[in-house]
């Protein structure tokens, strides 16, 4: 089993750490995403992962480039076409000229991209901003909607946890801390049905009965959701975790 948590660390921004017991030492990873990930040993001082990570530093930077230079970094772009809505808001795009400079917003509803003739949809700067709108109106839906939803379904399930914490995550829909009892629940679940992130949810809550995927594990999910893990799984591997 393992614990996973994030770091924010420059230049790099959040790194997710990944402390896994049979992991013997640091290493770090670069997802298709351009996202640093680092595998540790169990309870790796965070001190002594940011050393390793500014040490490493150029190599690591060398080789996102590398990837970048490949095109295998791949991105979603989002042009003035593009339908997207989450949960509660929608994205909006609207062309204004006398906007000198684009803007983003998130505001009843709506994430309100304001963008003028000169705005070029291929820069990175443009898909970025859209995507922090995106991010924003996702965290406020998850702070709004996983707390009470977490509750009922333990409750339900006469299961205790100690914590949730809600995030942004890149390579994963949440994660469960059994010693500790804390929940980890991403924030991009709000772009999933319903079922699917109560789905999420069963199976963090199985995990606070057992920290492995092994057999009695996945009885305990499939009890949960009314024996239709399997079915849940496979329409959730449809859904990536990052946009
Ligand atoms: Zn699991």
């Amino acid at each position: 089993m393992s614990c996973t948590y994030s770091i924010e660390h420059s230049p790099f921004g959040t790194v997710e750490v990944n402390e896994r017991a049979n992991a013997l030492y640091i290493s770090v990873k670069v997802s298709i995403q351009g996202t640093v990930r680092v595998s540790a040993p169990r309870n790796t001082p965070t001190l002594l992962i940011t050393n390793f990570l500014d040490s490493n530093r150029d190599r690591i930077v060398q080789f996102i480039n590398n990837l970048k230079q490949k095109n295998m970094i791949k991105r979603v772009v989002f042009n003035p076409q593009t339908q997207f809505a989450t949960r509660d808001h929608t994205l909006v795009m609207t062309c204004d000229d006398s906007a000198r400079t684009e803007r983003i917003r998130v505001a009843q509803g709506r994430i309100e991209l304001t963008y003028n003739n000169d705005t070029d949809f291929e820069s990175e700067y443009i898909q970025e901003l859209i995507k922090r709108g995106i991010d924003f109106a996702l965290k406020v839906e998850a702070h709004k909607y996983l707390p009470p939803r977490l509750k009922e379904l333990a409750e339900r399930a006469n299961l205790k946890y100690t914590t949730l914490r809600i995030k942004n995550m890149k390579t994963q829909w949440g994660s469960c801390c059994k010693k500790r009892a804390i929940i980890c629940l991403n924030t991009q679940l709000m772009r999933l049905p319903q079922h699917l992130i109560d789905y999420v949810i069963f199976h963090e809550l199985g995990h606070l009965i057992e920290d492995n995927h092994g057999r009695h594990f996945h009885e305990v999910v499939n009890a949960l959701c009314e024996g239709k893990e399997q079915l849940l799984e496979k329409e959730l591997k449809k859904y990536r975790c990052s946009i």
